[in-house]
Parts: structure tokens; sequence; C-alpha cells
């Protein structure tokens, strides 16, 4: 049996993310899909809502699991028994980077392979942090992340850095 993991950080988890766990689902019997809990960059989402809306945009993919993780990427493939890491590619500049990873990964676990796919088109632009920048600053963002994305990312929208409501009350007297 073939079992993945697909693991990303998914600050939020975008349609380009859906696109890959959804296809690499179809090439291996078992898909475990990593979020990873503590990267070195700041975040928008804490462990608990990315993994929460993580599991709803992914709950129609039957042979998926999701799981949060710490440490190393290799260890976490190990400890669920997986010997692929399923990564996405975007771009000519993400070739590089996850070339450095695979083969960082390698050297420390020369069992496990890395399996890239190539983004589709349609979401061969769309990054965790495009999507956050365009909701943001209130652009349309349906097409690009999943129902429960959208409003968790509208609802951050209403508030500034500072936690305070966008919303402005103006009263309208008749
Ligand atoms: P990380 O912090 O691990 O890079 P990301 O959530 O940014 O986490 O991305 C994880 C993986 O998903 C990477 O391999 C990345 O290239 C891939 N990925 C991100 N966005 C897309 C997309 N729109 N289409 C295909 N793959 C993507």
């Amino acid at each position: 049996m073939k079992r993945a993991i697909y693991p990303a950080t998914f600050d939020p988890i975008t349609n380009g993310h859906v696109d890959i766990a959804a296809r690499a689902a179809q090439l291996f019997d078992e898909l475990i899909v990593g979020v990873y809990d503590r990267p070195m960059k700041s975040l928008l989402f804490p462990i608990e809502e990315r993994l929460e809306m993580t599991r709803e945009a992914l709950a129609h993919l039957k042979n998926v699991q999701i799981k949060s993780y710490s440490g190393l990427t290799v260890n976490f493939a190990k400890e669920q028994g997986a010997g692929y890491i399923v990564r996405g590619l975007r771009a000519l500049s993400d070739f590089e980077w996850e070339l450095q990873l695979s083969l960082a990964n390698h050297k420390l676990e020369p069992d496990i392979d890395t399996v890239c796919l190539m983004a589709s088109q349609e979401y061969s632009f769309l990054s965790s942090s495009i999507l956050r920048e365009i909701a943001m600053n209130g652009g349309p963002i349906e097409d690009l992340a999943p129902p429960v994305v959208v409003k968790a990312l509208r609802k951050k929208a209403m508030v500034d850095e500072d936690g305070h409501s966008r919303i402005q009350i103006v009263s309208v007297r008749d």
C-alpha cells in the first residue's frame, strides 16, 4: 500500500492546495495532509484554525486524513509510515526551493522520496500570502479558496492589525 504525506503551513489552505491534495489522493492509496505547527514565519491563523479549515476543505476526499505536526517533516513521514512527500510546483522559482528541500530530506531520510505535482494553470499564481493580501484589501476571493476559508478571511478583514473593527457604523436619520 502506498502512503504519502502532503506537508504545508496552510495559512490558510487555498484552492491550489486543494487541487494538489485531490490529485495526490488519486495517485496514492492513502494521503496524510500534515499541517505544520510552527513554521519560521509569522502566521495569520493559529494551528487549531488552520487544522479545522483544512479538515473542512478536504472532507470530500475519502482516503485523506488531516493531522498537525511539528519538528522535521521526514520524522512526521516516518511516524505516519509514509514513503513519499508530496509537494506542488507553481513556477521555476518554486523548483529551486523544492529541489533544495527534497535533497535535504533525502539526506536526512534516504528511504523517503519527494513527488512534485505541477500546479494547475488556473492556480499557478496562487499562494496563501497572495490570498491573504487580496482578502485583507477587500478583493474577491471566492474563486481562490474553499468557502470555510473565504468566511474566515472575511471575518479577519473586518478588524485591523490592532484588533480594531474596520466596520464603521453610520447612523442614518430619517
Ligand atoms: P510551506 O510553508 O510549506 O511552503 P505552503 O502552504 O506555502 O507551505 O505550500 C506548501 C506546498 O504547496 C508547496 O509545495 C507549494 O509549492 C504548494 N503550493 C502552494 N500553493 C500552490 C498552488 N497554488 N498550486 C500548487 N501547489 C501549491
